[in-house]
């Protein structure tokens, strides 16, 4: 695959990065031990019975000035 340089339009740097943000709401169903299906002895945050996903943006970030760009935007600007 080509390796294609993508600028910062700020700072003119090779240093961006594509950030997915997600949030999650994770349930654990209440049983006789530690809450959650899974989990027997202790409570691990991981070992969960649901896991619902409440939003999620992607967005391009200069790591060097700390910039940043709507992933859309930036996609269709790299042609220019
Ligand atoms: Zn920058």
């Amino acid at each position: 695959m080509e390796n294609k340089k993508y600028i910062c339009p700020v700072c003119k740097a090779n240093k961006l990065l594509l950030k997915h943000e997600a949030s999650y709401v994770y349930s654990y169903v209440l049983d006789s031990d530690a809450p959650g299906f899974k989990n027997k002895e202790i409570f691990s945050p991981y070992l969960y019975d649901r896991r619902d996903q409440t939003e999620s943006f992607e967005y391009i970030e200069c790591s060097k000035c700390k910039s940043k760009f709507d992933y859309d935007i930036f996609t269709s600007m790299k042609d220019v």
